[in-house]
């Protein structure tokens, strides 16, 4: 047995450096700190300039109280703050800052020069390299205070060694800036990136002159959150306010949804449970909304002392706070009148009101209807591929799905429904496509009789009639065949280029992904007038362009391999796309069309399912026909 070891009280300088590895984890986080502390100075204006992703430089400039002369050589201390004065305040925190921690730990893993001049005295200065802390200077800096920040994690091989690319971190940066932006609009913000201006906006009254000046043209589509009057006179104090989006504006992620407690920026993530709640059905699956929502409550029901970076705090009464949001965005939405619809985008609020739930019974699909009532009592029978023996029925109607699954399927999702009314009237050319590839499903021989009702193809198949939708089976041969096609993604010259309205945060991701947008197929120009796409894949349509720019640059704000969001939006443009120029019902089609069709059928997985996961094909056994004719026994 080994002795233990005895135990020692660790130094004061190594204590700093367990705690500085919390604080600061890379770049936007110290840009997070040093901003939050403007603001808590009463900074009006902030000008924050970094470059080379802040891992050179981070400046931050302020107008706000400074820092006394005295004082300087305590803030950076551990645990040395003005904003807090006894364990009681703890309990109601109304600064974004009170631990007292970030000027020490940024002081430990960089350069760090503190100059600041109060009013009516004279500059001074402070720099602390890597923990050690120099002497006071003078200084000739303007009222406020300007921290910079040089050579971060320099000293730090190991943390060094794990941060992102430079490109990466400004747009985290970005990130940062604007959700502070959103939430102080009464300060003005710049931010510059390698001496380029990336953001700026000017001190405003109103945070909806704040949201046009990050959001841009989208802000005009927010609305602003409502309460039910029965939430009055609920018990709480806590309140909602704030702007959501209309159903037909939303993101593949929820990163433009920020949430602001007390004016404190927060992680929004526990929240978008209830949001989404409260957009009941309005939202297609994935998609989130964009919103801006301030919660405004005691401050002794949020605890803001949980988290070392305070990006996540706990709330005393959090479900009922969630339920409250998730009734104030379901009012709002329900109690927005309908703008008839110009764009030809997604249908207007009302008319997907909660009166949908009903209409969307009766417009369940015909097939689903047909599968129910053929299915009554009766589970269908399974289906043996191979087995060549005559089944026998049981079933007083022997229709089957011929994946003999249950053929219940959800009725359309309302953004499919909107796929279909949309779809483009122009159909493939079924006689002239590219062949699919090799035979890979072994299907019996299949031999069309027939169209019926110009929708569905009766076929011949061995011992089985069978009818197929002839739209939801050419849907799922296009879908295989834009998916594979590479030279769909291959770019092609626009005609005319197509501008792009982006945000600050798009921009900044935009610069740092533009080899991978380029690998992709796009081409982006920029010009004094903006930014625009020159060259896209061939697939996507002018009026798609924006929207999936939109998308791509939410996607890149993730570290790592783009490739699969990329794989991601190939399957789910082919999904689009292959529904549009699919032949629809009510289309003749001829007896060499059906066989085409047929034949592709056994050179796409899955055949027997369409893209939206309906059934193809209706089976109808020869035995089951017998049965019906009392050919049987
Ligand atoms: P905390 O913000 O939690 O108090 P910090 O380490 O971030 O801790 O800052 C320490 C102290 O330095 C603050 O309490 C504040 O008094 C002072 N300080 C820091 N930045 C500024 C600034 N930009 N303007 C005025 N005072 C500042
Ligand atoms: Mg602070």
């Amino acid at each position: 047995m080994s002795t233990p070891s005895r135990i020692k009280q660790l130094d004061e300088r190594t204590i700093g450096h367990i705690a500085a590895g919390e604080v600061v984890e890379r770049p936007a986080q110290v840009v997070k700190e040093l901003v939050e502390n403007s603001i808590d100075a009463g900074a009006k204006r902030i000008n924050i300039d970094i470059e080379r992703g802040g891992f050179d430089l981070m400046k931050i400039t302020d107008d706000g109280s400074g820092i006394h002369e005295d004082d300087l050589p305590l803030s950076l201390d551990r645990h040395a703050t003005s904003k807090l004065r006894s364990e009681e305040d703890l309990a109601s925190i109304g600064t974004l800052g009170f631990r007292g921690e970030a000027l020490a730990s940024i002081g430990m893993v960089s350069k760090l020069g503190i100059s600041s001049r109060p009013p009516n005295s004279e500059g001074r200065k402070i720099v602390m390299d890597n923990g050690d802390k120099g002497g006071i200077e003078p200084a000739g800096v303007a009222e406020g205070t300007c921290i910079e920040v040089s050579h971060i994690f320099m000293n730090q091989p190991a943390r060094l060694a794990f941060q992102r690319r430079p490109a990466t971190e400004t747009s985290k940066i970005v990130d940062v800036v604007v959700a502070h932006a959103i939430s102080h609009p009464e300060v003005g913000f710049r931010l510059t990136s390698d001496e380029k201006v990336i953001l700026e906006v000017p001190a405003v009254e109103q945070m909806e002159d704040r949201l046009y000046d990050i959001l841009g043209r989208q802000a005009g589509k927010m609305i602003e959150l409502t309460s039910p009057s029965s939430d009055e006179g609920a018990p709480g104090d806590e309140k909602w306010s704030g702007w959501i989006s209309t159903p037909d504006i939303t993101r593949g992620k929820g990163d433009d949804i920020h949430v602001l407690i007390n004016g404190r920026p927060v992680a929004a993530q526990p929240f978008l449970q209830s949001i989404r709640r409260g957009y009941r059905t309005r939202l297609m699956q994935g998609r989130h909304p964009v919103a801006v929502l301030l919660l405004e409550l005691p401050t002794d029901e949020v605890d803001v002392n949980v988290h070392p970076t305070k990006r996540e705090v706990r709330l005393r009464n959090s479900w009922r706070v969630l339920e409250r949001l998730e009734r104030s965005i379901a009012h709002t939405l329900e109690s927005t009148p309908t703008e008839p619809e110009s764009s030809g985008g997604i249908t207007g609020i009302t008319s997907l009101a909660p009166q949908t739930e009903e209409r969307r019974v009766v417009e369940k699909p015909a097939w689903a209807q047909t599968a129910q009532i053929s299915l009554t009592g009766e589970k269908p029978v399974e289906v043996q591929q191979k087995e060549k023996s005559r089944p026998i029925s049981t079933a007083e109607s022997s229709q089957t799905t011929i994946t003999g699954q249950e053929a219940i399927a959800p009725a359309l999702s309302i953004g499919e429904r909107e796929l279909h009314r949309h779809a483009g009237h122009e159909t493939e050319d079924i006689d002239n496509t590219e062949p699919l590839g090799p035979v890979i499903n072994d299907l019996p021989s299949m031999e069309p009789l027939a169209q019926f009702a110009d929708s569905y193809i009766v076929v011949q198949a061995d011992e089985e009639l069978l009818l197929i939708d002839q739209h939801a089976l050419h849907e799922r041969v296009r879908y295989e065949r834009l998916r594979n096609d590479e030279s769909l993604w291959q770019a092609q010259k626009r005609i005319s280029s197509v501008p792009l309205d982006l945000d600050a945060r798009q921009i900044a991701r935009l610069e740092a992904r533009i080899d991978d947008l380029t690998g992709m197929g796009f081409i982006i120009d920029k010009s004094a007038g903006g930014y625009s796409i020159t060259s896209a894949p061939a697939l996507l349509s002018a009026s798609e362009l924006e929207p999936f720019m939109h998308d791509i640059l939410l996607d890149m704000s993730e570290d790592g391999a783009p490739l699969e969001t990329i794989e991601q939006r190939k399957d789910h443009l082919a999904f689009l796309n292959a529904c549009r120029g699919a032949v629809k019902a009510n289309e003749k089609l001829n007896i060499s069309q059906m066989r085409r069709l047929l034949d592709d059928m056994r050179r796409i997985p899955n055949p027997w399912a369409c893209v939206h996961g309906r059934p193809t094909a209706m089976r109808i056994p020869l035995n089951a026909l017998d049965h019906h004719f009392g050919r049987h026994g």
